[in-house]
């Protein structure tokens, strides 16, 4: 079923829009973004339970009958813990690497896999789907745009540091979902054992405020409109001290910054 649907569309003001997005969940308990052009709708990682993704799609008046596919990321099971069950009960195919779908036997049996491959674009219907490398400790994990008419957003998170790669592909995109994961000094003075510490922080961790910030000077643009940060710890850093730093960064647009919650989805954006 089409989410351009008139009844699925009657609670929005905005029907005329090339790409909806929405942020179900984000951070080290689980992932998962919603991403439609109206006719064709995925979930780029599904890292709750079923039911919880099932909940917090129906409370933006969103629904997983709706889905046509699912997209994983990497095998790090706070992105896939409820794609298994997904793709079953709604007999959704989910495109995958080779390289990932070995390192998850969780997953158990899919619905239908497409094989994807880093590098390699590919299309989902009209959604035209194109998967980049990022650096992270998992065993082939990805990074996306995904753009329609015209309009493209990013997805990039998990990731220790930006390559030019990355960059590269972050570069035109009028929504960025990137990661802002700690506070440098909020995980050096925290709880974390220090091996965690320095995973946190290599080329293989995630992310830091100033890492973002820096990244979002260098890829701002005036047809930037929405910066969402995302994938943030709980322990090393809050959404406020996120916010402030990353924001300073935008000297060159208006886009607007906000925060993906770890429990409960944000709202639906829908870009033109
Ligand atoms: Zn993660
Ligand atoms: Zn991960």
């Amino acid at each position: 079923m089409a989410v351009g649907s008139p009844e699925a569309l009657s609670d929005h003001t905005q029907v005329d829009y090339n790409i909806a997005v929405c942020t179900l969940a984000s951070g080290s308990k689980g992932n998962a973004t919603y991403i439609s052009d109206g006719e064709t709708s995925i979930l780029i990682d599904a890292g709750l339970s079923g039911k919880e993704i099932q909940r917090r799609l129906t409370s933006q008046g969103l629904s997983a009958e709706q889905l046509n596919a699912i997209i994983v990321t990497h095998e790090h099971s706070d992105h896939i813990k409820g794609v298994g069950i997904l793709s079953r009960r709604y007999k959704l195919p989910v495109y995958i690497n080779q390289k990932t779908e070995k390192a998850a036997p969780e997953l158990g049996k899919l619905h239908a896999v497409r094989p994807f491959e880093c590098g390699k674009a590919f299309t989902v219907d009209k959604l035209a789907i194109h998967p980049f490398s990022i650096s992270h400790d998992a065993h082939d994990p990805s990074g996306f745009t995904i753009g329609q008419n015209g309009t493209t957003i990013a997805i990039a998170t998990d990731l220790g540091i930006a390559t030019s790669m990355v960059r590269e592909h972050l570069k035109h995109c009028a929504l960025l979902i990137m990661e802002a994961n700690h506070d440098p000094q909020m995980l050096q003075t925290g709880p974390y054992p220090w091996p965690l510490k320095q995973r946190i922080q290599s080329r293989v961790g995630h992310l830091s405020n100033a890492d973002s910030k820096r990244l979002l000077q260098e890829l701002q643009h005036e047809n930037l409109r929405h910066v969402i940060l995302a994938h943030l710890s709980e322990i090393n850093n809050t959404p406020d001290k996120a916010l402030a730093e990353v924001s300073q960064a935008l000297t060159r647009c208006n886009a607007e910054v906000t925060v993906a919650d770890q429990y409960s989805s944000g709202p639906v954006i829908y870009l033109k």
